[in-house]
């Protein structure tokens, strides 16, 4: 396969859609854990590292409260707040940062190319993608007025807060199995809305659930809406929808997690860097390095397992080492 041929970069001046266009040695796209963490590395390692932000800078721990697991805050520090620090970190040893969405990318050729907001035009040596994961909700309003209180996507993040109350966690698979029996450990109660009739889960995992003494599963139960004055106090949920058994139900909680599955931010990127069937970016193991030399990956968008700052942040620092040995040849 002809991948990997060097391309001239005056195509580039000849799309009329580009105004800028720019020459880098290593570009990290994305502004969470990973992202930065990756820019203070190279930045650090004289890569003159550009990184493009995306719509959320900080990513998503700028949607949080508290962060209590990061090492090095003894006394927790909010989500937003840590992520304004990492910036200052990143930008202390000269990271270019700067706002803009990847809408395009061709890893076809060295070297490398992407897009920002159709306009701008990056050609690259290294290409860090540090994208992340999107938490998927279920889409009813609720969720986004009870946003931070009372609602979240996170259990190991979240559920310290709702000790010794009653929470619910939608969803069948591993992760809210896990979460589920994560939360049954520091909760009173926990409720498993499961929209089928079993559970999607692996066996251990169901075992597990199973044996758990204050979890109760609710099988063939959606939930359609939340209740409660200054946060959760309830859902309402149907059971057997659809059927002439249909009837409402309503459940008294303080927390309701989704665990219905997380979605990588890998679209833009998908014509060229081989992904898993969820679309988490793979890598060599152990590595940041995907399948296009020169390209690495780091973070939630190559982490179906994982899924934390700190995990992000040590793969944001694997890929800017694994960038910079690349570059060394
Ligand atoms: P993200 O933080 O998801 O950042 C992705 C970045 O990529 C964003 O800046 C985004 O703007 C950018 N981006 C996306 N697409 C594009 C594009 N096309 N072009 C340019 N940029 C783009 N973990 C913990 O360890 N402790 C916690 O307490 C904790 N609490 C959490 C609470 C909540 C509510 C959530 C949702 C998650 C929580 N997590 C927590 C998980 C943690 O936030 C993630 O594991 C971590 O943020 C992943 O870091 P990341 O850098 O890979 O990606
Ligand atoms: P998943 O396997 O895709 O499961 C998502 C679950 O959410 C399914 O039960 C699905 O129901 C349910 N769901 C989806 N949309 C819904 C909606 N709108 N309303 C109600 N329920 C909905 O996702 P995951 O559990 O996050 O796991 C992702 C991958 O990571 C899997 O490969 C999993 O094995 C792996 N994982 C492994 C571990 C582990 O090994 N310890 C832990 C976590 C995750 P249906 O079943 O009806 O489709």
């Amino acid at each position: 396969m002809d991948l990997f041929k060097s391309m001239e970069l005056e195509g580039d001046e000849q799309n009329p859609e580009i105004k800028n266009i720019e020459k880098v040695r290593c570009l990290i796209i994305g502004s969470g854990p990973a992202g930065y963490t990756a820019a203070i590395y190279a930045a650090r390692a004289n890569l003159k590292p550009v990184l493009y932000t995306g719509m959320q800078m900080g990513g998503q721990l700028t949607t949080t409260t508290e962060v209590d697991n990061f090492p090095g805050y003894p006394d927790g520090i909010t989500g937003p707040e840590m992520m304004e620090q990492f910036k200052k970190q990143a930008e202390r040893f000269g990271t270019d940062i700067r706002f803009g969405l990847a809408t395009g990318a061709d890893f076809s050729g060295t070297p490398l190319r992407v897009t920002f907001d159709e306009n701008t035009r990056i050609i690259a040596d290294t290409v860090i993608i540090a994208t992340g994961a999107t938490a998927k909700y279920l889409g009813i309003e609720a969720e986004t007025k009870y946003a931070g209180m009372g609602v979240s996507a996170c259990a190991t993040c979240d559920g310290f807060f709702y000790r010794q109350k009653d929470v619910a966690v939608v969803g069948g698979g591993d992760t809210a199995a896990e979460e589920a029996t994560y939360l049954a450990g520091m909760c009173k109660k926990v409720y498993l809305i499961v929209r089928r009739s079993v559970l999607r889960a692996s066996k251990a995992m169901q075992e597990r659930v199973m044996k758990t003494p204050n979890i109760e599963i609710l099988w063939e139960h959606q939930a359609i809406d939340l209740f409660g004055e200054n946060g959760v106090e309830g859902a309402i949920l149907v059971k057997k929808k659809g059927t002439l058994e249909e009837e409402t139900v309503r459940i008294k909680i303080d927390g309701f997690f989704l665990a219905i599955g997380h979605t990588p931010n890998s679209d833009v990127f998908k014509k060229y860097i081989e992904t898993d069937p969820a679309g988490y970016i793979k890598t060599i193991p152990g590595t940041s390095k995907t399948k296009v030399p020169g390209v690495f990956a780091a973070g939630d968008v190559q982490d179906p397992h994982y899924r934390q700052a700190v995990t992000a942040a040590g793969s944001g620092c694997m890929a800017a080492i694994d960038a910079e040995r690349y570059l060394a040849g």
